[in-house]
């Protein structure tokens, strides 16, 4: 069988850095090799965004400028809008019953976001239940790995025990997925916290312009302890540095800043100067790309549509598997 990639991202804002060296590079790396689907979940976006779905439709598109933009090729690559897969629904159904309370309240990353995002009138069973929407994202398309970010790790890991469960019960029918982590797994925000996120908004997008990537750069947090440039300075789990190491690929300038960094004989803006140049540099050609999509809007909704038409198509033949596995394809004739 073909080699299958699945992965996605939410529509809930055009995607940004921590999103390139936690995935996208990996599936432009891999698009010859993988038969490749990339789905926009609207519908995980929808579980914690239910009450504004109006922003989804514009983010979709901007999303998918995204995936054009960073080189991942149409003629290869299929872009699938989830909540045009109504097949996943049924999926996701099917798996609730495969799936324990107790399970779903300790995956890690769901406890973290549920306590970041502050549901006021308490936690939307769609949000706290999404890990299974999610397995059925992945097994639908029969994918045997997911390029993901570190944060990922427990949805791919509730996959595969649904998968197993599934198969032991039902017989042979789904994959049982593996996680691909990229080159950072985990991105820092440029305030310092620990994840680069669209719902935090403590990105730089692989959209912005120039004078918004300095004015995001030279506001990023650094070492707090350090008042003056002559101050000695730290340079481990300082974002700043930790960006130089991922995207700039001059070693000996990083080499040269840290130590001086670290002697208190280089200031802040200086670093950050040399950190915006190195990711100007990583940005122009995506921006680029970008204009050159932008500007045929009509052909940017095309590759949309044909991705989520060829999407489709495959999760209605394994929803056919699926539902004779289970025994309930009936044929009342
Ligand atoms: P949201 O805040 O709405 O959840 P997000 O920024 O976390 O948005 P997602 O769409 O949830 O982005 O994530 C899409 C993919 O990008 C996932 O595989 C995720 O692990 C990866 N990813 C997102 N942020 C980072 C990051 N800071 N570092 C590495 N990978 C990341
Ligand atoms: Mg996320």
């Amino acid at each position: 069988m073909a080699r299958r990639i699945l992965t996605g991202d939410r529509p809930t804002g055009p995607l940004h850095l921590g999103h390139y060296v936690g995935s996208l590079q990996n599936r432009v790396k891999l698009q010859n090799e993988y038969e490749t689907y990339v789905l926009i979940a609207d519908v995980q976006a929808l579980t914690d965004n239910f009450e504004h779905p109006e922003n989804l439709a514009a983010n979709i598109y901007e999303v998918a400028l995204d995936y054009l933009a960073v080189g991942l090729d149409p003629a290869k690559v299929r872009i699938v809008v989830q909540s045009m897969v109504p097949e996943l629904a049924e999926l996701t159904i099917y798996f609730m019953n495969l799936v324990t309370v107790a399970t779903l309240e300790r995956n890690p990353t769901v406890k973290e976001e549920i306590k970041q995002r502050n549901f006021t009138k308490g936690v939307p069973v769609g949000f706290w239940s999404y890990p299974i929407s999610q397995a059925a994202d992945i097994t639908i398309f029969k994918a045997d790995l997911v390029p993901v970010g570190e944060d990922q790790l427990p949805m791919i890991e509730q996959a595969r025990e649904i998968v197993r469960r599934f198969n032991r019960l039902y017989g042979k029918v789904l994959i049982e997925p593996r996680a691909m982590l990229g080159a950072m797994a985990r991105l820092p925000g440029t305030d310092g916290g620990a994840k680069m996120s669209k719902s935090v908004g403590n990105c730089i997008y692989l959209g912005d312009a120039p004078a918004m990537v300095r004015k995001r750069v030279m506001s990023m947090y650094t070492d707090p302890k350090r008042i003056h440039p002559t101050d000695p300075g730290t340079v481990e789990g300082n974002p700043v540095f930790t960006y130089h190491d991922v995207f700039n690929p001059d070693k000996a300038e990083i080499d040269e800043l840290k130590a001086r960094y670290r002697a208190g004989a280089v200031g802040d803006v200086e670093v950050k100067q040399r950190l915006f140049e190195a990711l100007e540099a990583f940005l122009e050609p995506i921006r680029a790309r970008r204009a050159e999509f932008a500007a045929h809007p009509g052909r940017v909704n095309e590759i949309i549509m044909e991705g989520t038409r060829q999407g489709r198509a495959l999760a209605q033949a394994t929803m056919a598997e699926v539902r004779t596995a289970m025994k309930i394809a009936y044929k009342f004739e």
